[in-house]
C-alpha cells in the first residue's frame, strides 16, 4: 500500500487545497505557483491534525520520516541546512486552519537557532547583535507558545538586564548585552522545564508542530469554533517556511497591509511596517510602525514591486488581501495572504464595490458577507477605543447582541421609575420571567445569572433587540441588600456596568456606545439577496411595533405572535388573573369577556402594521401559573384586589404548582380542559381581521397556530372549537374571510406522526426551541448550567438551542416535512424556533424545502442573506408559498 501524503512542499499545492493544506498553505503555494516572491516551505495537512488525535496526540513515524524529507528538499532548494554552524537553515512554524482562528498557537520564528548555530548565523550576516537578539527571541517564544512558560518571566529578565543597564529600548542592547539575556532565559527554560533548551532542531521543530496541533483543542480555539460554526473534525496545519530577515539592518524591515481598509472598505491600501524589525515587533506595538505610504521613501523599489503585487492578489483573489510581508537587505518578500477579516460595514461596501468593479458576481457578493455579523450592524456598538483599556470582569452568554451601558437596577419595577426619570438602565436579575416585560422594555440591557440562549430573558431581548448577557453563573445577587458580586467586586443600585450581547463579556463600568450608521451598500446587498432566496422571511412578533420594526427590515410576515405576552400589561393581568382563579365555567366566560376586546384590539394593531402580509397567530401556550405570583406577601396583596381569601387564592396557586411546568399544563392542552379560552382567542382573530379587511382592504388570511401537539386527536378536539368559533363570526358578519388552522411541531411525537397531524393541519411550524428541549431530554433554562462540561469534554461542539442539531432534532423536522407531504401535499413549512435566526440553521431549512423561516426583527436581515447564500451554494426548485 502506496503511504498516505501528509507533508507537501509549497510548489506541490494551490489554492483550492484548503481544506487539506489550511488557508494559510494553500495561499502560499498558490503564491508560489504566480511566480510571487515566497520564503521555501512545506505544509503538514489538516489530515495529519487529524491522525496526531488519532494516534494519542503523538506524531507518527512515517509523519516525522515525511517532515524529514521535506525538510531536505528545503535544504537542498536554499542551500542552507538544519544545525548547520556555517549556513544555518532557521524556520518559521505557524498554523492555519481552513480559516483563520484567533486563540490557536500562531508563530514560531527563528527555529533552528541553537548555541552553534547562532555563531554561524553571526558570522553569516557579520552582525552578532542581530545574531544574539534572534536567538533570545526565539528561546522566549519557543519557552512561552510550545512549552506554556509564561511570557512575562522573560519580559522580566529583558527589563532587569535594561534597568541594569539604564537602557530604556531594546534596540539599544548590545550583543554582550543580549547574551547575558540567552544566559539567563536557559536557566529560566532549565528552572521551569527541569531540562535544557533543546539544542537539536529538529528537535525543536517537532516540539512546535505538535504544539500546533494541540493549540487546536485549546479552550480558546474551542470557544472561537463554537461562535462561529467551525467544526472540530477540520483540524488545522502547520507551515513550516524557510527564515527571512527583516531586523538585518535599514534595507530591512516587515509589515502587514490590507487591499482595502478593513475598517470602512475604502479601496486604498492600508498597512503598516517597521525598518529593521521582526514580524512581532509590528504585532506587538512596541515601536510605533510606519504607513505603507512611507516606504516609497524608504525603499522605492520594495514598495512600486509590493504595490503590484499587492494589486494582483486582490484580483486573482477577487477579494480584499491582508498580507505580511518581509524585506530581507532590499528584497521582498510575501509572507502569507488571505482574504482579510472587516467589519459589517466594511464587508458590505467591498462586497458591493467588487461587483460594481466587474471582478466578481452578485451571487459571489452574497455570499461574502457574514450573515452572523448583520446583526451587530443593527445594534450600537462600544466605542472601541473605550474599550481597550478595560477590563473584562465576567462573561455570560451571548444571548442578545449589541451594546449596553447604565445604571444597575435589580427589579422590572425600579428599572422602569428610573428610565423614567430619564436615566439608561440595566436590569440585573437571577432570571426574567414575563412579569419583568415592562423593566425589561425600558432597559439599555438586561444581565441574568441563569438561562440558556433561549431562555425567557434571551427570546424577549432578541425580539426587542435589546442587548442581553444570559446565564452569567459568576453572578451573585443579594436581592434584598440590592447588591451584585462578580469579578471579587460588590456592585450596588446605580452603580454603572456595561455589556457586550454580542460576546458575552461584562464591564465594571460605563462605556461610551455609537449607533453604527447603516449605508447605502446594505440595502443593495439585501435586494440582490431577496431577488435570490427561495425561501421567505417571517418574524416572530408580539405586537405591533415589534412587527413595524421587522418590516423595516425586510420580514414578510410574522411566523409567530406569543399571544402570552401581551396578558402581561398591566391593564389586563388582573382578568387574566380572574380567568385563572375562577373555579366555574361562568366565570372564566365572564373573565374572558373582558379580554376579548383587549386581545382583538392587539390583533387589529398587528394587521394594521402588517397590511397584505401573512399573520401568524399562536393560541396562549405558556401554563398558568406563570401569570400568578409566588411570594406569599403578593399572594396577599393580590387576594385583597381579587376579593378573595388569602387562604383560598394560595391554594389556588398551589393547586396550579408544576412540578415540571415545560412538559406540564401548557400549550394545547389549556383548550383541552377550558375549551372557552381558545373560543375567546379566535374569536378576537377572526374579529380584528374582519374589522381591518373592512376598513383598510388588506388581503388578511389570518394563521392560527395551535401550540404542543402530540396527537392528533387532541388537535382536532381544539380545531373543531377553532374552527366553530370562526365560522361562527364570519357567518354572523357576512363576510368571505379565510383562515387556516395549524400546528407547531414541537414535540417529538408529533414529528414522528406528522402524516396523521397534517390531515388535520393547513401549516406546520417548527417550533425547535422546545423541539430540541424535549429530544435531548434537557430544560431549555438550565442546560446553560451544564451545557459547559459537555463542549469542555467534547461531547458536544454547539448548543442546540443556537445552532439546530441536524443530525437529531434536524433529522425529525425531515421527516415530519416529508409526512406532513404525503398526507397533504401543499402544506406550507416554517420555522419559528430561535433557529429561524441562525444562518446555519437557515441553509439547513432551505434544504428541507420548508417556505419560510421567522425570526425576532433584528435578524432578520440575517436571515434574508443566509437564505440567498442557501440558494447559492444549493439552488432549489421554487416552492410556491400560498
Ligand atoms: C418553540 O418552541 O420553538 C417556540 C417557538 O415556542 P416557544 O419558544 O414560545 O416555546
Ligand atoms: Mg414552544
Amino acid at each position: 500500500m502506496e503511504n498516505k501524503k501528509y507533508v507537501y512542499l509549497f510548489n506541490e499545492g494551490n489554492a483550492k487545497m484548503k481544506n487539506l493544506l489550511g488557508g494559510k498553505g494553500a495561499n502560499l503555494a498558490e503564491m508560489m505557483n504566480l511566480g510571487i516572491p515566497v520564503p521555501e516551505g512545506f505544509t503538514l495537512s489538516t489530515e495529519a491534525c487529524t491522525k496526531y488525535y488519532e494516534d494519542d496526540k503523538q506524531l507518527s513515524e512515517e509523519v516525522v520520516g515525511q517532515i524529514y524529507s521535506a525538510l531536505a528538499s528545503i535544504e537542498e532548494t536554499t542551500g542552507k541546512k538544519f544545525g548547520s554552524v556555517n549556513n544555518p537553515l532557521l524556520v518559521s512554524v505557524r498554523s492555519g486552519a481552513r480559516v483563520s482562528m484567533p486563540g490557536m498557537m500562531d508563530t514560531i520564528l527563528n527555529l533552528g537557532l541553537n548555541d552553534e548555530t547562532v555563531e554561524g548565523l553571526s558570522g553569516l550576516t557579520n552582525n552578532e547583535r542581530f545574531a544574539y537578539d534572534s536567538y533570545r527571541r526565539f528561546i522566549q517564544m519557543f519557552s512561552d507558545v510550545v512549552m506554556g512558560i509564561e511570557k512575562r518571566k522573560f519580559e522580566d529578565i529583558l527589563d532587569e538586564v535594561k534597568d541594569a543597564k539604564g537602557i530604556k529600548f531594546d534596540t539599544d542592547l548590545t550583543s554582550s548585552d543580549l547574551k547575558e539575556v540567552v544566559k539567563k532565559y536557559k536557566a529560566l527554560y532549565i528552572k521551569e522545564m527541569g531540562k535544557d533548551f533543546p539544542q537539536d532542531p529538529k528537535e525543536q521543530l517537532l516540539e512546535a508542530v505538535t504544539a500546533v496541533f494541540r493549540s487546536w483543542d485549546n479552550p480558546r480555539a474551542v470557544v472561537y469554533r463554537r461562535l462561529n460554526d467551525i467544526p472540530r473534525e477540520w483540524g488545522t496545519a502547520v507551515n513550516v517556511q524557510s527564515m527571512v530577515f527583516g531586523n538585518m539592518g535599514e534595507t530591512s524591515g516587515t509589515g502587514v497591509a490590507f487591499t482595502r481598509n478593513p475598517a470602512t472598505g475604502e479601496k486604498l491600501i492600508f498597512g503598516e511596517y517597521l525598518i529593521n524589525a521582526q514580524g512581532e515587533d509590528v504585532v506587538a506595538g512596541i515601536r510605533t510602525p510606519l504607513p505603507i505610504s512611507r516606504l516609497e521613501e524608504d525603499l522605492p523599489e520594495c514598495y512600486k514591486q509590493f504595490m503590484e503585487i499587492a494589486e494582483r492578489l486582490e484580483k486573482h483573489y477577487k477579494d480584499m488581501q491582508d498580507m505580511e510581508f518581509t524585506i530581507e537587505q532590499g528584497k521582498l518578500y510575501f509572507l502569507q495572504t488571505r482574504n482579510g477579516k472587516r467589519t459589517s460595514q466594511a464587508a458590505l461596501k467591498i462586497a458591493v464595490d467588487l461587483v460594481e468593479e466587474g471582478l466578481i458576481t452578485k451571487e459571489e457578493a452574497i455570499l461574502k458577507v457574514d450573515a452572523k455579523q448583520l446583526d451587530s450592524l443593527l445594534h450600537p456598538n462600544f466605542d472601541s477605543k473605550e474599550l481597550e483599556n478595560t477590563e473584562i470582569i465576567a462573561k455570560g452568554l451571548p444571548a442578545s447582541p449589541g451594546a449596553a451601558c447604565g445604571k444597575v437596577y435589580f427589579t422590572a419595577e425600579t428599572a422602569k421609575e428610573h428610565h423614567e426619570k430619564g436615566e439608561k438602565v440595566v436590569l440585573v436579575r437571577i432570571e426574567t420571567s414575563p412579569e419583568d416585560i415592562e423593566g425589561m422594555v425600558a432597559a439599555e440591557g438586561i444581565l441574568t445569572a441563569r438561562g440558556g440562549m433561549t431562555s425567557h430573558a434571551a427570546v424577549v431581548a432578541r425580539g426587542m433587540g435589546t442587548c442581553c448577557v444570559a446565564g452569567c453563573g459568576d453572578l451573585k445577587i443579594d436581592e434584598e441588600a440590592k447588591t451584585f458580586e462578580l469579578g471579587g467586586k460588590v456592585y450596588h443600585e446605580g452603580d454603572y456596568i456595561s455589556l457586550d450581547g454580542s460576546t458575552g463579556n461584562i464591564y465594571g463600568q460605563a462605556i461610551k456606545t455609537i449607533e453604527n450608521e447603516i449605508g447605502g451598500h446594505f440595502g443593495t446587498l439585501m435586494a440582490w439577496a431577496d431577488g435570490i432566496r427561495k425561501l421567505k422571511v417571517r418574524t416572530n412578533a408580539d405586537t405591533a411595533r415589534d412587527a413595524e420594526q421587522a418590516i423595516k427590515f425586510g420580514a414578510e410576515g410574522i411566523g409567530l405572535c406569543r399571544t402570552e405576552h401581551m396578558f402581561f400589561d398591566e391593564e389586563r393581568i388582573p382578568a387574566v388573573r380572574e380567568m385563572i382563579v375562577s373555579k366555574t365555567e361562568e366565570q372564566r366566560r365572564k373573565a374572558l369577556d373582558k379580554l376579548l376586546p383587549m386581545q382583538r384590539e392587539d390583533f387589529i394593531k398587528i394587521y394594521e402594521a402588517m397590511e397584505d402580509r401573512p399573520v401568524n397567530i399562536r393560541l396562549l401556550d405558556p401554563p398558568l401559573h406563570e401569570f400568578l405570583p409566588q411570594l406569599d406577601e403578593d399572594i396577599r396583596d393580590l387576594a385583597k384586589e381579587m376579593g378573595l381569601s388569602f387562604e383560598d387564592l394560595k391554594q389556588t396557586v398551589e393547586s396550579l404548582h408544576e412540578f415540571n411546568p415545560m412538559m406540564g399544563h401548557r400549550g394545547c392542552r389549556l383548550p383541552v380542559s377550558y375549551p372557552e379560552m381558545a373560543e375567546m382567542q379566535t374569536r378576537a382573530i377572526i374579529e380584528a381581521a374582519i374589522d381591518v379587511k373592512k376598513r383598510k382592504g388588506y388581503k388578511i388570511v389570518p394563521e392560527i397556530m395551535i401550540p404542543l401537539v402530540g396527537e392528533v386527536k387532541e388537535l382536532k378536539y381544539v380545531k373543531d372549537i377553532v374552527v366553530r368559533t370562526a365560522n361562527e363570526v364570519i357567518t354572523k358578519e357576512g363576510i368571505d374571510l379565510r383562515y387556516l388552522v395549524g400546528t407547531m411541531i414541537e414535540i417529538p411525537r408529533a414529528a414522528l406522526t406528522a402524516d396523521e397531524i397534517a390531515e388535520e393541519a393547513e401549516f406546520f411550524s417548527f417550533g425547535t426551541n422546545d423541539l430540541t428541549q424535549m429530544t435531548f431530554g434537557f430544560s431549555r433554562d438550565d442546560a446553560g448550567k451544564f451545557l459547559k462540561d459537555y463542549y469542555e469534554k467534547k461531547i458536544y461542539e454547539f448548543d442546540p438551542f443556537q445552532k439546530l442539531d441536524q443530525r437529531g432534532v434536524g433529522k425529525l423536522v425531515k421527516m415530519a416535512a416529508e409526512l406532513g407531504k404525503k398526507t397533504r401535499p401543499d402544506i406550507h413549512l416554517g420555522i419559528c424556533g430561535e433557529h429561524g435566526g441562525d444562518p446555519s440553521s437557515v441553509e439547513f431549512c432551505h434544504a428541507v424545502g420548508l417556505n419560510y423561516v421567522s425570526c425576532s426583527p433584528f435578524r432578520v436581515p440575517a436571515a434574508r442573506l443566509a437564505a440567498a447564500q442557501a440558494e447559492v451554494k444549493n439552488p432549489r426548485p421554487m416552492v410556491e408559498a400560498k
